[in-house]
């Protein structure tokens, strides 16, 4: 499951989103003309000739009023500990800068490939004046353009070249899961409390040349994954606490992940970021389940679970297939029952169903409630299959796909949620026009 990880680092205007957005599956940022333009997106997958790779920006992580070289000393060393390969993008308009010195010898430190690419090369004769970026000490600069596309082959191909070889993949049953929030809801203590409730630690997985450390253990006889525990537990960088840099490591734990524990602060109670982050693991299809952590610290009476369940189905709507549970880090109070639910969810994320059992659920959701009908025309759905399971994946077959509409596809989601387990997984309808 562990893909390669590359991070872009470089000062700012040098054009690391628009040479992100160009190299990431699906262009979302928007990069305007000017610099410090907002950025949402700092990690993307990618893929090069049919190698799978994930993309970081790190342009995008910036730590509150730290000046311009803190900025960069900052994004060069996250993408130190965080990618297999650094691709060290610097501007043929400016030139060599002090600051790409700088940036330099930091990364000459690096255990990691660093590739120079000079960026703004946009015609032949640009493309000829990069000599004076030797000067760097990193080897033949590739010229690129960010806005033309150019030079962007043999970049990617220089930089699957230093691709880790691939692991003997630890293959075996084990369940990856990861513990994502915004900082203090108590990932690390939870990490910390399930693996003082496991005593069976099996060992540590060195990431490939990360910093990560994926722990594993087994309970009941199942193996699991701890994705990134080093991660989680590191303390004391400068931009540990940006949210940026959260998101970050969120979605770089997502990725890699069966299952995601969101992690939400009962004490402190709900707050934007948490959304966010919770938002990150749904549209990324991973089974997920809701902790409400620091349960102990609740002054509680018998509605209090209630209210807060009511709370969280009213903030986090589209995770209504989440289970929630409330626990206590501090105390252990039911931590112990994660190991049997995360199994239960990475199950119903992996269940298949055949389409002759479908199909009778189908029939009988069309015989119950009559499907839609616009402009006199009726939505027919003639059958369903599933084509993927990670999440479940259904195409529906239908007479107009127009007239599939969301609130139908949610009807025939809960149908299927009625017939089968799929607690803690999202489902996919996927219309398709019969011919
Ligand atoms: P970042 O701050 O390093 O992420 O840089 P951006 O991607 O935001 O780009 C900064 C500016 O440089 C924007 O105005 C881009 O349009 C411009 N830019 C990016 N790539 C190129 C390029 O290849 N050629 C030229 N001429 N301009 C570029
Ligand atoms: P992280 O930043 O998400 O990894 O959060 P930490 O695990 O470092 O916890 C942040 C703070 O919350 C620490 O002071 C913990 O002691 C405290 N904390 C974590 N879990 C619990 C809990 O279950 N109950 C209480 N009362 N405090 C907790």
């Amino acid at each position: 499951m562990a893909k390669p990880v590359v991070a872009i680092v470089g000062r700012p205007n040098v054009g690391k989103s628009t040479i992100f957005n160009r190299i990431a599956k699906k262009r979302i940022a928007i990069v305007e003309d000017q610099p410090g333009v907002t950025r949402d997106r700092l990690y993307a997958p990618a893929e090069w000739l049919g190698q799978e790779f994930s993309l970081i920006d790190t342009g995008g992580i910036d730590i509150d009023d730290a000046p311009l070289m803190t900025q960069i000393v900052a994004q060069a060393q996250i993408a130190m500990e965080e990618a297999d390969v650094i691709v060290f993008l610097v501007s043929n308009q400016e030139g060599v800068t002090e600051a790409d010195e700088h940036v330099a010898r930091m990364l000459y430190k690096a255990d990691k490939p660093v590739i120079l690419a000079v960026n703004k090369a946009d015609n032949p004769e640009q493309r000829q004046e990069i000599y004076d970026f030797y000067s760097l000490g990193l080897g033949d600069p590739y010229p690129v353009s960010g806005v033309q596309g150019t030079g962007l082959g043999d970049l990617l191909d220089a930089v699957v070249a230093k691709f880790p070889a691939k692991q003997a993949d630890a293959n075996d049953d084990s369940i990856e899961f990861s513990v994502i929030g915004r900082p203090n809801v108590g990932k690390s203590s939870l990490v910390n409390a399930i693996l003082g409730e496991e005593r069976v630690i099996v060992s540590n997985i060195e990431g490939t040349t990360r910093d990560a450390i994926d722990t594993r253990f087994t309970d009941d006889g199942q193996a699991f994954t701890i994705i990134d525990t080093a991660g989680i537990r590191k303390r004391g960088k400068i931009w540990e606490n940006t949210e940026k840099y959260s998101v970050l490591r969120a979605q770089s734990a997502i990725e890699r992940s069966a299952v995601v524990l969101v992690l939400i602060d009962a004490e402190a109670g709900i707050r934007e970021q948490d959304k966010h982050v919770a938002g990150l693991a749904h549209e990324a299809g991973r089974g997920v389940i809701i902790v409400v952590n620091k349960w102990d610290a609740v002054h509680k009476d018998t509605h209090s679970m209630k209210k807060f369940t009511d709370e969280i189905r009213g903030q986090f709507q589209y995770l209504d297939y989440a289970p929630i549970v409330f626990l206590s880090a501090k105390t252990h109070q039911r931590v112990s029952t994660l190991p049997a639910l995360i199994k239960k969810v990475a199950e119903n994320h992996e269940r298949r169903i055949t389409s002759s059992t479908l199909n009778d659920v189908l029939l009988k959701a069309v015989a119950t409630t009559p499907t839609p009908t616009s402009n006199g025309k009726r939505l027919r759905v003639y059958y369903m299959t599933q084509v993927k399971s990670g999440p479940p994946t259904f195409v529906a077959f239908v007479n107009n796909v127009d007239l599939m509409h969301f609130s139908y596809q949610r009807f025939l989601v809960n149908q299927l949620r009625a017939a089968f387990d799929f607690s803690g997984t999202p489902i996919v309808i996927v219309p398709r026009q019969r011919k």
